[in-house]
C-alpha cells in the first residue's frame, strides 16, 4: 500500500520539525511548506541524515497570507490526504501593525489552507490546526483555584480588546480557531477538523544546529535565555510565567488524529506544569550542578508557593483520556533542553 502522504506548513519552525521527525518515524509521506528554497534545502539535510529513505519534500509558499496560498500546492498533489497546518507567527517585536504581524497571518493562513483543500482536495480527510493555549486561558482567572481551564474553556478576548502585542498574539489565535470551527459547521467539508492547544512548548530542538542562532523560537527561548542569567544574581526571578508541555509530547498530538478517527472535533490540550523563571532556574540548578557559580541561582526559597498564586489552573484529563498520551515532565523538558544547549556549547563553541 502507498504510504499516506501528510501537507505540514510551517514546516521549518520548532515545533513542525518535531512533527516531520513523528511523521517519518511512523513511514509517512512529508510535504512541507516553507518560505524560501533554502530553508527546504537545509531541511531536506538534516532529515536525510536520519531518516535516508525518508520520504520529505517541499514547496513554497512565502505569505500564507496571501490570496489563495496553498491552491497550487493542493493542484500539484492530489496525493495529500491529510494536512496539519502550524504556520502562524510567534515572535513579539514585529515592527508591523498588530493585525499584518499576527491577526492577517493566523487567520487567512487558516482561512487559505481550508478554502484550498475545500475547492481542490476533496480526498482530504483530517485537518489539524495548531492553536494554542492562548485561545482557552481566562487571563482574569490567574491565581483562582476554584477556575478550571479545560478542552472546553475558551479565552473571553476579542480582537477590539488588543492593545499589546501579547494579546495581539492571543487574539489571533483564538480567532483562528474560531474560524476554523466555523468554517467545518458551515461548510461540512468531507475532512474533521482537530485542534491542538499547547501553552509554552518546552524542549530541545530537532536538529541542535537551531542553537547556531543567538535566540531561539519564543518559547524555547525562554530555557535558553535562563542560562545567562548573571553568576552573582540573587533576587526572586518571578517572570515569565506560564503552564508548560514538551515539544515531543505536542508532536504526538499533531499526528494522532491521523490515525484516531475518534480525535475528530477534539481540542487537545497538554500541560505538563506550570512555572516562572525561578522555579525552572531552580530545575537546572538540580539537574546541572556544574552550573553553580556561572549561572545565577536567583532567589531558590518559596518559588512554587509563588507560581500556585499566579498560574491558571488546568485538567486534561480528557485530552489524556482521548489520546492515551501521559505528559513528559518539565523536569525532563527542562533538563533535556539544557543538556542540549550545554552539550552544543562545549563541542562548537
Ligand atoms: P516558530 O516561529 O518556530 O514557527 C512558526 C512557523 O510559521 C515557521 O515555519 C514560520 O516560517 C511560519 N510562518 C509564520 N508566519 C508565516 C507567514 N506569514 N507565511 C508563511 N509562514 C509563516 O514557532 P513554533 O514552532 O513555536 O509555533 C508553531 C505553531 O504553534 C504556531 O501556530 C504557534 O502559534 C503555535 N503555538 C506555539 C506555542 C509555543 O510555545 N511555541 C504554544 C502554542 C501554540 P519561518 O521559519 O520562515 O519564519
Amino acid at each position: 500500500m502507498a504510504p499516506v502522504t501528510v501537507l505540514i506548513t510551517g514546516a521549518s519552525g520548532f515545533i513542525a520539525l518535531h512533527v516531520i521527525d513523528e511523521l517519518l518515524r511512523k513511514g509517512y509521506r512529508v510535504i512541507g511548506t516553507v518560505r524560501s528554497q533554502s530553508k527546504a534545502d537545509k531541511i531536506t539535510a538534516q532529515f536525510k541524515k536520519v531518516y535516508p529513505d525518508g520520504d520529505l519534500s517541499f514547496e513554497l509558499v512565502e505569505d500564507i497570507a496571501a490570496e489563495g496560498a496553498f491552491n497550487d500546492v493542493f493542484k500539484k498533489h492530489p496525493e495529500i490526504t491529510e494536512v496539519l497546518h502550524t504556520a502562524s507567527p510567534f515572535s513579539f517585536g514585529l515592527n508591523k501593525s498588530f493585525e499584518d504581524a499576527y491577526l492577517t497571518p493566523a487567520t487567512k493562513g487558516t482561512q487559505h489552507v481550508l478554502e484550498a483543500i475545500k475547492e481542490y482536495a476533496p480526498q482530504v480527510k483530517h485537518v489539524v490546526v495548531t492553536s494554542s493555549f492562548a485561545a482557552i486561558a481566562n487571563r482574569s482567572k490567574s491565581g483562582d483555584k476554584s477556575f478550571i481551564h479545560t478542552e472546553d474553556t475558551w479565552n473571553p478576548i476579542e480582537w477590539s480588546d488588543v492593545d499589546d502585542q501579547y494579546k495581539a498574539y492571543t487574539a489571533s489565535k483564538k480567532c483562528a480557531e474560531v474560524l476554523a470551527r466555523k468554517f467545518v459547521e458551515a461548510e461540512k467539508p468531507n475532512f474533521t477538523l482537530t485542534t491542538v492547544n499547547p501553552p509554552y512548548v518546552l524542549g530541545p530542538q530537532l536538529f541542535e544546529d537551531a542553537l547556531e542562532n543567538p535566540t531561539l523560537n519564543t518559547s524555547a527561548e525562554i530555557v535558553h535565555q535562563l542560562l545567562s542569567t548573571p553568576a552573582d544574581y540573587a533576587e526572586y526571578l518571578s517572570a515569565p510565567v506560564g503552564l508548560s508541555v514538551d515539544v515531543r509530547d505536542v508532536a504526538k498530538l499533531h499526528v494522532l488524529p491521523i490515525e484516531k478517527d475518534s480525535l475528530a472535533g477534539l481540542r487537545l490540550f497538554p500541560v505538563n506544569g506550570a512555572f516562572n523563571g525561578q522555579t525552572l532556574l531552580n530545575i537546572i540548578h538540580n539537574s546541572f550542578p556544574e552550573l553553580d557559580g556561572k549561572v545565577g541561582k536567583g532567589k531558590p526559597e518559596g518559588a512554587e508557593e509563588q507560581v500556585a498564586k499566579t498560574q491558571a489552573y488546568y485538567d486534561t484529563t480528557k485530552t489524556q483520556q482521548a489520546t492515551g498520551l501521559t505528559w513528559i515532565p518539565l523536569e525532563k523538558t527542562v533538563k533535556d533542553s539544557v543538556a542540549q544547549i550545554l552539550s552544543y556549547k562545549a563541542h562548537k563553541l
